[in-house]
């Protein structure tokens, strides 16, 4: 096509290639999702459908981008990672993070009244922002995984004793809070059992544990190539398990390999 005299524009355009080699972890996150949360009366301290529909929608994304190796979903967040060999959009970090973004967020929609029947959504509509990070190790990419596992632990024992201090024990929200102040992850555990006879142990693990979204083949990695269309193929399973641990992984050689 032929140049115009507006064409030195595009000149204006900033490179924002990521570095080759590093592990992409794309995180997004809801938007006013507190608020959201209460204008469709999600049940506190966790909904289980939001959960639903926010796995439902990182399971369409990980079908539709078959780059991403892995994901990990906790509250109104996900995180996406993509290989370190990953070439799509030559690595370009704005065209991977607004994919991402715009491509969850429209199965969010898409998605909604499957698992809100009852609710039709409204104006104003959830969005997502995102982000991209670098890890230029797997033990940095692990230890990302395991940071946002911990806060997942950390939040929901919080959310578990704060809400039952309301809802089992008729506090209001400021005298909950008060006597949370300080306190220690044994001395929620204790608030629990001893007022509320509940066993944080015995709480779901989807609470517990966040959700952990990846291919699922039982086959060593064989050429490149192959690999990437069985990965492509391969069935994507959503569970709540440990990714601290070296278990998951061990077991699970090709999702870093
Ligand atoms: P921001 O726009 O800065 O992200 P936010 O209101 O979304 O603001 P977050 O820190 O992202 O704040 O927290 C998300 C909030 O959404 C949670 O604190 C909780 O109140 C609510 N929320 C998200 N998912 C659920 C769920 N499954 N069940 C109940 N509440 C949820
Ligand atoms: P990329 O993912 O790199 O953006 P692309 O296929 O979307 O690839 P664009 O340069 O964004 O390429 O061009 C968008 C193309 O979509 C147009 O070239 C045209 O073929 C098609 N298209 C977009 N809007 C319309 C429309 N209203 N009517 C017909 N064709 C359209
Ligand atoms: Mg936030
Ligand atoms: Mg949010
Ligand atoms: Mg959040
Ligand atoms: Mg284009
Ligand atoms: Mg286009």
């Amino acid at each position: 096509m032929a140049n115009s005299k507006y064409e030195y524009v595009k000149a204006f355009e900033q490179p924002d290639l990521l570095l080759p080699n590093t592990w992409i972890v794309v995180r997004i996150d809801g938007r006013g999702f507190h608020k959201f949360s209460n204008k469709y009366s999600f049940e506190k301290p966790n909904d289980r459908r939001a959960l639903d529909l926010m796995n439902a929608a990182a399971k369409a994304v990980m079908t539709e981008l078959p780059d991403i190796v892995i994901a990990y979903g906790i509250s109104d967040e996900y995180s996406f990672v993509f290989h370190k060999s990953c070439a799509l959009f030559e690595r370009r970090s704005s065209k991977l993070v607004t994919t991402i973004v715009s491509t969850f967020t429209a199965y969010y929609v898409h998605l909604w009244a499957s698992f809100f029947p009852e609710t039709p959504l409204s104006a104003p509509l959830p969005s997502f922002d995102g982000r991209a990070v670098q890890y230029p190790s797997v033990q940095n990419l692990r230890d990302y995984m395991s940071w946002r596992q911990v806060d997942c632990h950390i939040n929901n024992l919080y959310n578990t004793t704060f809400w039952a201090l309301i809802q089992i024990g008729g506090l209001d929200a400021k005298s909950a809070e008060k006597e949370l102040a300080g306190s220690l992850a044994a001395d929620k555990n204790e608030i629990l059992f001893s007022k509320f006879k509940i066993n944080y142990n015995n709480e779901p693990e989807i609470y517990k544990k966040g959700s952990v979204v990846f291919r699922d083949i039982a086959q060593s990695k064989t050429q490149e190539e192959n690999d990437r269309k069985r990965r492509a193929k391969a069935r994507i399973t959503v569970q709540h398990v440990d990714i601290i641990k070296d278990e998951f992984w061990e077991r699970r050689p090709w999702l870093l390999s």
